[in-house]
């Protein structure tokens, strides 16, 4: 089996991160294809090396001398190089890079050097081949990812070599011109790579033992997700729990290629594996809670509204005209009512509601803001009767006053809607009933 493994920022973050990084692909044969970040934070007080080059690159646009930001972002790298105790020298490179950074060659060209200097110390350091992801990452002049192309000549290019790193977060328009990802791209980059070379198995490295049922900052020591479908990860994405970029599902997803994510500080443990689609049993009838707050929940009343042909359009149509997406649309007989982000609708308020009155002649709006959303997802609340009735007796028992309920068709999922305050508490009240007491 070849497996593609991606390392981020803060498994490559110093020489010692490197070593353990080292350790994990040489314990693995299958291991062939790396993609790394650049270096991360080695503390809470650190800075980022993709971060260090905007900001030298801000300063060489406003005509600043970039001496000194620059020599600190050699540093992180002769500082890893020298840790590793391995014979490369990158001063053509650093004479290259800061050239072209005083030439203005670009904000990504400048954020790119950070994985394309960590990709040459990865190499050098593994003994694998270096591939610039500029040769086989291709974008169009408007700089739109070009799926097709790159995965020909990705395959192309890694059939002559065995063992390559190929640096991640960044490709090339036609014309040569570097454009890179939306921040945290390498994850895509990996993805890319994976399916190019077929891979049996995506591997993303991270600083923590993959996803978890609940966010860490909420519950203590949250247990972890064994296996989540590529579904049930959109949901929890969506709702805020943070583990890949968006964008690296879709290469992957396509070509039945699953993803591990796991931890570099602790190899042992097996991570989260993401699927397509499987016949695991989960541990728990919940795979997963995630949530946000700040939403604004618009309830429109007029009577009759059940029978009013296209009332539910135009009053969409009033949240459309100003730009405002939807979250979540509960509706009843003659109320229905909209969920939208605060701080989306803040600024629009006046604007939305004029337009309701002028498109759906209301008997009332009323608004109620500070709402949080809470998704409870997981593929194995489809089989099991009463989910639903052990979320809202759990809130009742924790005194919690549920806003709104709804729950998806696929059964994958069931959003529940309450004040900001209650959020947190709402949060351990679910985990507690369906983790901690194993319900
Ligand atoms: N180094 C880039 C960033 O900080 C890309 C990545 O790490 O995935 O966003």
């Amino acid at each position: 089996m070849v497996k593609v493994v991606k390392f981020g920022g803060s498994s490559l973050a110093s020489a010692e991160q490197f070593a353990k990084v080292g350790g994990i692909i040489r314990s693995d044969d299958d291991r062939r294809y790396v993609v790394p970040s650049a270096p991360g934070k080695r503390n809470a007080e650190d800075t980022k090396v993709t971060d260090m080059l905007y900001e030298c690159y801000a300063e060489a646009e406003a005509g600043e001398n970039i001496r000194v930001t620059f020599n600190k972002i050699k540093d992180r790298y002769n500082k890893i190089i020298g840790g590793l105790g391995i014979k490369l020298s990158l001063e053509e490179d650093y004479k290259i890079i800061e050239k072209n950074m005083k030439e203005l060659a670009g904000a990504d060209y400048a954020a790119s050097r950070g994985e394309y200097l960590n990709g040459k110390i990865m190499a050098a350091y593994l003994g694998f081949d270096f591939v610039d992801a500029a040769e086989v990452i291709c974008f169009d002049n408007e700089g739109n990812f070009l799926g097709d192309e790159t995965n020909k000549r990705m395959k192309k290019r890694l059939a002559k070599s065995d063992k390559a790193v190929i640096p991640g977060f960044y490709g090339a328009k036609a014309d040569g011109t570097i454009k890179t990802f939306s921040r945290g791209g390498s994850d895509i980059t990996g993805s890319i790579v994976a399916k190019a070379v077929s891979a049996g198995m995506y591997e993303n490295w991270t600083d923590v033992s993959g996803c978890m049922v609940a966010d860490p900052r909420i519950i203590k020591d949250p247990e972890p997700i064994q296996v989540v479908t590529y579904r049930e990860l959109r949901e929890l994405s969506y709702m805020g729990a943070s583990v890949l970029h968006e964008d690296a599902i879709f290469p992957v997803r396509k070509a039945g290629i699953p993803i591990n994510i796991r931890n570099t500080n602790a190899p042992e443990d097996p991570g989260t594996l993401i699927v397509e689609s499987t016949c695991h049993v989960p541990e728990y009838t919940i795979t997963g809670i995630a949530g946000k707050k700040g939403f604004v929940a618009v309830n429109i009343d007029k009577d009759m509204m059940n029978s009013e042909i296209g009332f539910c359009r135009k009053a969409l149509e009033a949240f459309e005209e100003n730009g405002v997406s939807i979250e979540h649309m509960p509706s009843g007989i003659d109320t229905m009512t909209v969920f939208v982000s605060q701080e989306e609708f803040m600024g629009k308020e006046q604007m939305v509601l004029s337009s309701l009155h002028r498109l759906c002649d209301p008997d009332s709006i009323e608004l109620e803001g500070n709402l949080a959303l809470i998704a409870v997802v997981g593929r194995g609340m489809r089989s099991t009767r009463g989910t639903a009735g052990r979320i809202f007796s759990a809130l009742a028992h924790a005194s919690i006053n549920v806003k709104m309920i709804d729950q998806g068709s696929s059964e994958l999922n069931i959003i529940i809607g309450v004040r900001n305050e209650d959020f947190e508490p709402a949060i351990k009240a679910i985990y507690k009933i369906f983790v901690e007491t194993q319900l």
